[in-house]
């Protein structure tokens, strides 16, 4: 008899998971409490905007190999959309004006040497900030390797870590930023296109990978919340599913793909990292589609309440992460202000405020300061069967897709080797 593999969670942490699991033909199921999978990245039908929303607009770069891998296997990689090179346009939403990041093609960055393609007012010197960063102590947050002050630090150091990290640089993490830089900016133009799901990170990210596993015959179960789960002699023995008691053998493996603050209920001894700062969506349904100046679908807004504004069909987007400044703030005066930075930067003159929904998550992502990086558990614990993969684990990455889906392929790594030994 097949022993049998349990994934509680299906956002995607638990579909990578599960993705790659199917190709090893064990017996899965996914156990899922919302009604839809996706979790924090998924689309729904908005009834005031009467089309599909995400909850909040999500930028992948061309260098996250994991997502790039994981829509490979579930056939999803046209699904993304973005310019064939590198380029990051920006309006500063002050004094109006508008300047394009072009990371050269090549891995030495030659661009920084280009006036034209680096931030403007800044100087070759100041690049030398980001050795700091790659160098940085784990107690190191970006601030004290970027400093807090000159253009650099305003149009790109502050925009690109509160967009990363989803935290101010004075509290972020620096050991969060090497990755990034690592991955993207420092592997040359082919790394850093940004990319964003063309319809939705439904149709990317979500709804090809349950095709394929209904095509693989795995089960997901949605609606369906893991209450408790029972240890004994240093294993998982059972899940309380929803008031069903599923008990487990020893050979069978949990794989335990929840947010933070659920798994410590699920959990009662396990450390986890704080939930950190909310993100605030504002998705505007517009008369006709807007392209951008330059047809890049996403445009930097500094010095305004919006920082990136996505162009998407007949939607704008805007996203304001670290933001617990704005988030108790009533959703009409975002969407207010944030309008006219969203007709700025989309070129749209002084046309009138189209309708509009606010979208808060407050638990966006974990607190990713340099005190709870050690609160990141590592994907196998002190129970013979149970691991843990989310974006909060100990990746090495900040909380984003590519740390979930890595996460994800890592759970399923180590419960195939569970079960084949
Ligand atoms: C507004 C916003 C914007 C973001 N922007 C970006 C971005 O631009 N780029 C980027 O890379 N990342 C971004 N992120 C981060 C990214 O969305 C997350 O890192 C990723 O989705 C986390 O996936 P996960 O599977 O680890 O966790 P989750 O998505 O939280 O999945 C956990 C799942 O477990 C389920 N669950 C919980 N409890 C139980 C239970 N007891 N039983 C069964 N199921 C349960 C939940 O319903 C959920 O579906 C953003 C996040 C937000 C919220």
């Amino acid at each position: 008899m097949k022993h049998h593999i349990h994934i509680i969670g299906a956002g995607l942490a638990g579909l990578a998971t599960a993705v790659r699991l199917r190709a090893f033909g064990d017996a899965v199921t996914v156990y899922e409490a919302a009604p839809r999978a996706g979790g924090r990245c998924r689309s729904y039908h908005d009834p005031h905007l009467d089309c599909v929303i995400d909850n909040g607009n999500h930028l992948l770069m061309s260098g996250n190999t994991a997502a790039m891998a994981y829509l490979d296997e579930i056939g999803a990689l046209d699904t993304l959309a973005g310019p064939r090179e590198a380029a990051f346009p920006f309006v500063d939403a002050v004094s109006k004006a508008r300047w394009t990041v072009h990371p050269g093609k090549g891995m030495i960055p030659w661009w920084i040497f280009d006036s034209t393609r680096r931030v403007p007012d800044t100087h070759v010197s100041d690049y030398f900030s980001a050795a700091r960063l790659l160098m940085a102590r784990a107690r190191d947050t970006v601030a004290d390797c970027v400093g807090t002050s000159g253009p650099l630090y305003r149009n790109f150091w502050e925009p690109l870590t509160v967009g990363a990290i989803n935290t101010a640089p004075a509290r972020a993490a620096a050991a969060l930023m090497r990755p990034v830089l690592m991955e993207t900016f420092l592997r040359g133009g082919a790394a850093c296109r940004p990319l964003i799901a063309r319809h939705g990170l439904g149709a990317a990210l979500v709804d090809p990978a349950l095709a394929t596993l209904e095509r693989a015959g795995v089960t997901v179960r949605y609606g369906t919340r893991v209450k408790t789960i029972g240890f004994a002699n240093n294993a998982v023995t059972a899940l309380d599913v929803d008031g069903t008691e599923v008990a487990l053998s020893p050979q069978d493996t949990v794989v335990m793909a929840v947010p933070p603050w659920v798994a410590e209920t699920l959990v009662t001894d396990l450390k986890v990292p704080p939930a950190g700062e909310p993100i605030v969506n504002v998705h505007y349904r517009l008369p006709a589609p807007a392209v951008p100046p330059g047809g890049v679908r996403i445009v930097g807004v500094i010095g305004g309440l919006s920082q990136w504004v996505f162009a998407h069909g007949g939607l704008a987007s805007v996203t304001i992460s670290a933001a617990a400044g704005c988030v108790d703030q009533p959703a009409e005066d975002i969407a207010r202000t944030c309008w006219h930075e969203v007709a700025l930067a989309l070129e749209l003159g002084d046309a009138p405020e189209p309708p509009s929904r606010v979208v808060k998550e407050r638990r966006a992502t974990f607190a990713q300061t340099p005190e709870t990086l050690a609160l990141r558990p590592s994907a196998e614990t002190r129970w013979a069967n149970l691991l843990l993969a989310g974006d909060w684990t100990a990746t090495g990455l900040p909380a984003t897709i590519e740390g979930a889906l890595r996460s994800g392929f890592r759970a399923a790594s180590l419960a195939s080797q569970r079960q084949r030994h």
